[in-house]
């Protein structure tokens, strides 16, 4: 699902960051852990393709990143990938099923209603439909993107410190969440963090 070898990143003029290889199989999960600042969130972008890598070579889910470009990676990212950013990015003027939709024009799909309602019901928020991001709490709004990153059952899903604002039993519940999410449309599973919660759960 995901190879990479001598996978590098430079940010602007500064000194590489450099990534040891990996080998993901289908349906495996990984656990990236690393220290803040390691480049845990660089290294998901570029398994993204949402950057370029300025070194080495990535293969994920069937493709050479840096072979695609502009609106064949795009269409690629949103066939393949779910992604659950740190950042939530739900769009504060749509309503939760809105932003669910969304995943639908991304990928030039139609809008889907009942599988929002599964997606959405599958994580136990299938009451917060119509309300906007303002109306539902954190560990609410993240439930709301992890449904929205699975909505169109992705091959590989990538989550960047899924537990980060999240107490003990709310950090295991979304842990648990991911697993079962993950499981359920077959993806492999991808979980940046250095939060060492996370590190025993998944030891
Ligand atoms: P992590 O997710 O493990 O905390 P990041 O991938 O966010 O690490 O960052 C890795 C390194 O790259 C850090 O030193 C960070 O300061 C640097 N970095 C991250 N984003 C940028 C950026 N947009 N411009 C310049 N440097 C960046
Ligand atoms: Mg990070």
């Amino acid at each position: 699902m995901i190879r990479t070898r001598g996978l590098a990143y430079r940010y602007g003029a500064g000194s590489p960051l450099q990534f040891a290889d990996v080998d993901l199989p289908q349906g495996g999960t990984l656990l990236l852990q690393g220290r803040s600042g390691a480049g845990k969130s660089t290294w998901l972008a570029l398994v993204a393709g949402l950057r370029a890598a300025t070194g080495g070579d990535l293969f994920v889910a069937g493709i050479q990143l840096g072979t695609q470009r502009g609106a064949e990676l795009d269409a690629w990212r949103a066939r393949c990938i779910g992604f659950l950013p740190q950042k939530l990015h739900l769009s504060s003027a749509l309503t939760v099923a809105d932003n669910l939709a969304l995943a639908y024009f991304a990928a030039g799909r139609p809008r889907d209603d009942a599988a929002i309602a599964r997606a959405l019901a599958q994580v136990g928020v299938a009451e917060l439909a119509g309300r906007k991001p303002h109306q539902i709490s954190g560990g609410q709004a993240q439930r709301v993107a992890l449904a929205r990153a699975v909505l169109l059952q992705p091959e590989l899903l990538l989550a960047d410190e899924p537990t980060a604002s999240l107490d003990d039993e709310a950090a295991a519940d979304a842990l648990a969440l991911l697993q079962t999410s993950a499981a359920a449309c077959g993806a492999s599973l991808v979980v940046a963090t250095h939060d060492q919660r996370v590190v025993q759960a998944l030891a």
